[in-house]
């Protein structure tokens, strides 16, 4: 259940100037220039690692109408750009992830197995937020997924799930204005107790203080790159200046630290709240334009076949079975993932992919035959493992159907 695209997209847009903007602020001269001032710095405004991520999951969100954590996790490494300014520890996770490492041991082997407490999961998850605003539970929920894939440590996630339930906050008060005290109050409320909702219970005291600084010197300003010492003060920033997108921004900056990710989810969640149009257009055109692929169709990858969601029936005696030796490439996993749904009477097979497991089941009868776990390996994706239908009053799996399936030459068949 998410709202129409427009709020998330608004987030999108609003974390992406204000990582933009903040990040101009590490060039020293810009920084004496501009900063005091609150000036603008001449552009263009390239965006960074925050603004990356956070289009893969406005992307992952928007295909599938929720979220596939395998997908997400691939989506985060393939597209990966080194240059963007992720932390060492995320640059050599999403490698290592991209060249077939598991995502999830990885990412739990973090900091001797704390896993990271970092901001990385807070500053990418506004817009899922911004698209739950309707079903907070789901955007909790879906914002811990998200999170655990890089950063398991449960200040990490605790940030993420404050980040979207104030996106989705702000969401609402467009038409259910909240004051700034009840807007972080209902943040705190839906915070796991832990040090960031301590600290958002802080931040709620000191909404009335007027030196950003100072209030910054209490919650952090993000200079620690924890989740802990950046979420409290972006949304102090955010509150107080729900309305107001360059006030927000500016405030967000004003404390130094971790500037384009500080202004980033305070960005976020203000554009959340008044649209994009509240955003300055000139701030708009002098961000780096966001990348192409973050605007797939919507429903491009379902997950399932919603023509037979009420026809499909999983195995009855699922028994391991051995799995070709096949490799495919991106594109190929591309259109193995988009599913295939029968076109003709002659058609044999409907498939989809939920996390990182192709199914697929007989056109016909609804009755899944085979299911087949498929992995990263470097270069490109095989299936590693397989689960066939062995119920004597159920189509018996014949291997010669199972190649021409799972090559792309699928004759008869075609993507979603
Ligand atoms: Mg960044």
């Amino acid at each position: 259940m998410t709202e129409p695209n427009g709020p998330a997209l608004d987030a999108l847009n609003g974390l992406s100037v204000g990582d933009a903007l903040g990040a101009q602020f590490f060039v020293p001269e810009t920084a004496r220039a501009h900063h005091a001032s609150r000036t603008e710095p001449s552009g263009p405004w390239p965006w960074t690692d925050d603004t990356e991520m956070a289009c893969s999951v406005y992307t992952a969100q928007r295909e599938r109408g929720t979220i596939d954590t395998f997908d997400l996790t691939h989506a985060f490494a393939l597209r990966h750009d080194f240059d963007r300014g992720y932390g060492p520890a995320a640059n050599r996770l999403l490698r290592l992830v991209r060249e077939g490492g598991d995502a999830r041991a990885l990412a739990a082997e973090l900091f001797d197995g704390q896993g990271s407490y970092g901001n990385g999961a807070a500053m990418r998850v506004a817009p899922l937020g911004a698209a739950y605003a309707r079903d907070l539970d789901e955007a909790v929920r879906l914002a811990a997924r998200t999170a655990v894939i890089t950063h398991t440590h449960p200040q990490a996630v605790d940030g993420a799930i404050a980040v979207a339930v104030a996106a989705a906050y702000a969401v609402r008060a467009r038409t259910e204005p909240m004051a700034p005290a009840a807007f972080l109050g209902a943040v705190v409320e839906y915070t796991p107790n832990g040090v960031v909702r301590e600290a958002l219970a802080d931040a709620v005291r000191l909404l009335a203080e007027p030196d950003a600084r100072a209030v910054a010197r209490l919650l952090g300003n993000g200079s620690r790159t924890s989740a802990a010492d950046t979420v409290p003060y972006a949304l102090w920033c955010a509150a107080r200046n729900l309305t107001d997108y360059r006030a927000a921004v500016w405030e967000a900056i004003a404390a130094g630290g971790d500037m384009d990710t500080v202004a980033a989810i305070t960005g976020a969640v203000v554009a959340a709240h008044t649209g994009t149009e509240g955003i300055p257009a000139t701030w708009m055109a002098t961000r780096e334009p966001l990348p192409g692929w973050a605007f797939p169709e919507p429903g491009s990858v379902p997950p399932d076949p919603e023509w037979a969601a009420d026809r499909l029936k999983p195995m009855l005696r699922p028994r391991a079975c051995p799995v070709p030796d096949l490799f495919w490439t991106d594109g190929q996993w591309q259109l193995i993932r988009s599913g295939l749904r029968p076109r003709e009477m002659e058609d044999r097979w409907v498939s989809y992919t939920s996390e990182g497991v192709l199914h697929l089941h007989r056109s016909w009868t609804g009755c899944e035959v085979w299911s087949i776990r498929v992995a990263r390996v470097r270069g490109g994706w095989r299936p590693v493992s397989g689960l066939a239908e062995t119920h004597r009053e159920r189509p018996r799996p014949d291997p010669q159907w199972l190649e021409p399936v799972l090559g792309v030459a699928v004759g008869g068949y075609g993507p979603r």
